[in-house]
């Protein structure tokens, strides 16, 4: 028997998004700072703890789980995770985002286990601006964990840039004819004031209409009303009928009043809104009641009564939000 859940605005939650482990190989600039301390293990819910989780989540009527980080291919038996995850009664798609750098491995085991769709991010194409970015990451890495997603046959690949005025705002075009030759999606997201993350992020903010107007200097924009489940705005270019170009604009284009989802950090604190703190903490329940799922279920109940109407992120605004990313889910 399969619930449903409401918040407390009459907005249907089906989307779960899950930080299966707050560490990374990466060091993104505008995700981390360059020194992070991580957090001890018995901090971090166990894998038996997240896909318990995972199931009562899906029997509250989720449709779709994201499993994200931290890096999610870091964490040690995330295949197997994702194989249970997948093979949950009434769960329509298990999807993961990642930075790549170990699909050249993995990708075929994700696949397999039953994983439908990958993001995967990439903010440049040049080797030393990709590592100034990611601090330590190896683009040519990235890019064969890229091929070898397009051969394990997931459903559909899309990657994620954030664009950044002075870091990769002179590559748009080029990433979007590298996602074009390649019959990806590619989703352009402004950078959110999450964490301290040693500078001022109004210095590089790139609204999403000015990439979008690159874009239009190159190809012809087809507008389009899809939606993917999530806060994207898609367009379609003329002449390239496989890729899909998003928009993730939470700074110009409110996206709240749509908003189907929930989050869940690492350490079992299930977010209601990414811009705000407030929280119910699930792995106490978790640990105080191994056997009976009643009092996780109220809890949750309870907190999507509490779940905010919208976030308030401005980009003149700096920190908000104490968090990094890699801890929330992004
Ligand atoms: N490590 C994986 C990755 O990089 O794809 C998954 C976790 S990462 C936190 C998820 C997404 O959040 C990535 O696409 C990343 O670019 C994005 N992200 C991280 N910090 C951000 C920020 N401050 N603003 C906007 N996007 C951010
Ligand atoms: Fe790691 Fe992803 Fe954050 Fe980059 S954005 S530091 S890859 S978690």
């Amino acid at each position: 028997m399969h619930g449903s859940m409401q918040d407390g605005f009459g907005r249907h939650i089906d989307y779960l998004r899950m930080s299966v482990t707050d560490r990374c190989d990466f060091r993104c600039v505008y995700c981390m700072a360059e020194e992070m301390t991580f957090l001890p293990r018995e901090q971090i819910l166990s894998l038996e703890e997240l896909y318990r989780l995972a199931a009562l989540f899906v029997g509250q009527g989720v449709k779709k789980i994201r499993l994200t980080g931290g890096e999610p291919l870091v964490r040690r038996g995330i295949v197997g995770l994702c194989e249970q995850i997948a093979a949950l009664p009434g769960l329509r798609e298990l999807v993961m985002t990642t930075n790549g750098s170990q699909l050249v491995k993995l990708a075929k085991p994700l696949a397999d286990a039953g994983v439908k769709r990958l993001n995967i991010s990439l903010d440049s194409l040049q080797a030393d601006k990709f590592h100034a970015i990611t601090r330590t990451g190896d683009l040519q890495q990235v890019l064969d964990g890229i091929e070898a997603a397009r051969q394990a046959g997931f459903e559909r690949i899309k990657l994620n840039t954030v664009a950044m005025a002075g870091r990769n705002e002179d590559e748009v075009l080029d990433l979007v004819e590298f996602a074009l030759a390649r019959d990806l999606d590619i989703t352009f997201i402004e950078e959110m004031p999450l964490g301290d993350v040693g500078r001022s992020r109004g210095e590089s903010f790139f609204a999403s209409d000015q990439v979008r107007d690159l874009i239009a200097e190159r190809y012809s924009i087809i507008d389009s009303a899809e939606q993917s489940g999530g806060p994207a705005r898609y367009i379609r270019l003329e002449g390239f009928a496989q890729s899909r170009i998003g928009f993730i604009s939470p700074h110009s284009h409110n996206f709240c009043a749509t908003c189907n989802r929930v989050r869940l950090t690492v350490e079992g604190r299930l977010l209601l809104c990414l811009g705000h703190e407030n929280s119910v903490d699930l792995r106490a329940l978790l640990r105080r009641y191994p056997e009976n799922d009643q009092p996780l279920l109220d809890a949750v109940g309870a907190g999507l009564q509490r779940k905010p109407e919208r976030h308030e992120f401005t980009h003149d605004n700096d920190i908000q939000v104490v968090r990094f990313m890699n801890a929330t889910g992004g």
